[in-house]
């Protein structure tokens, strides 16, 4: 069973899904993870931002894995080739070249082949932008995340802050998300849109907890 959750960046997805995941019982798959490796060893090996063929090439051709510590069973580390980039992906300066590396049309092909690899290996719970539109269409359970533009700004502060990487400069971050918006819904291969049949779920104002315990109540009806 794939449960999928889509929105813009910021929006709680990776923290909603892993909860989720553990309440569900099922493994979890961060896809935005994978593009900012495929953009981490794109920029690491000096590959062009503007050369889809040879972004494609970088993402057919590297070894994206997932790992955790002991303490915590969903996956909360990232490897590209081998490289330990749990941090390195999340700076601001792989925010920014993310946005050319994801919008490259071969990159697409070859991450979508992989993430559809993982998910139909088990039950998962598979967050990102293009999952119930492009990924998994079929996917039991289809969620569209939202948040205004500022709380989202205000969590990825925060949630910089406790990771002690990226900007924690609120304008900063504000303009990026709201750049990034941009990028993600008027590329023209798998922009970021609202799968028809997806339940939209607006977390502005809302505890975490209740997006989750609607999330996990529309997983266990279509368990039923
Ligand atoms: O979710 P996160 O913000 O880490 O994703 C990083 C970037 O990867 C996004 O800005 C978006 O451009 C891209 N992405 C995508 N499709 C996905 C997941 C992420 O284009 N399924």
């Amino acid at each position: 069973m794939i449960v999928a959750i889509d929105g813009p960046c910021g929006a709680g997805k990776s923290s909603v899904a892993k909860v989720v995941a553990r309440e569900l019982g099922f493994s979890c798959l961060d896809t935005g993870a994978m593009y900012r490796a495929v953009a981490w060893l794109a920029k690491h090996n000096g590959v062009d931002l503007d050369d889809n063929e040879a972004l494609g090439k970088v993402a057919r051709e590297c070894e994206i894995a997932f790992g955790h510590t002991n303490e915590d069973p969903t996956p909360n580390q990232v490897f590209v080739d081998g490289h330990d980039v749990t941090s390195d992906i999340r700076t601001a300066e792989i925010d920014k070249a993310v946005s050319p590396v994801s919008s490259a049309p071969a990159v697409r092909e070859a991450l979508v082949l992989q993430q559809q690899r993982i998910g139909n290996a088990g039950d998962y719970v598979v967050e990102g932008r293009d999952i119930g539109t492009v990924v998994f269409p079929n996917a039991e359970v289809k969620v569209f995340l939202t948040a205004s533009p500022e709380e989202r700004a205000h969590r990825r502060v925060r949630q910089n802050a406790d990771r002690c990487v990226g900007s924690i400069d609120y304008e900063e971050v504000l303009a990026d998300i709201i750049r990034r918006d941009r990028a993600d819904t008027t590329r023209d291969t798998s922009p970021l849109k609202k799968a028809d049949d997806a339940v939209e779920i607006d977390s502005t104002g809302d505890h975490i907890e209740t997006v989750i315990a609607k999330i996990c109540e529309l997983a266990n009806e279509r368990r039923r």
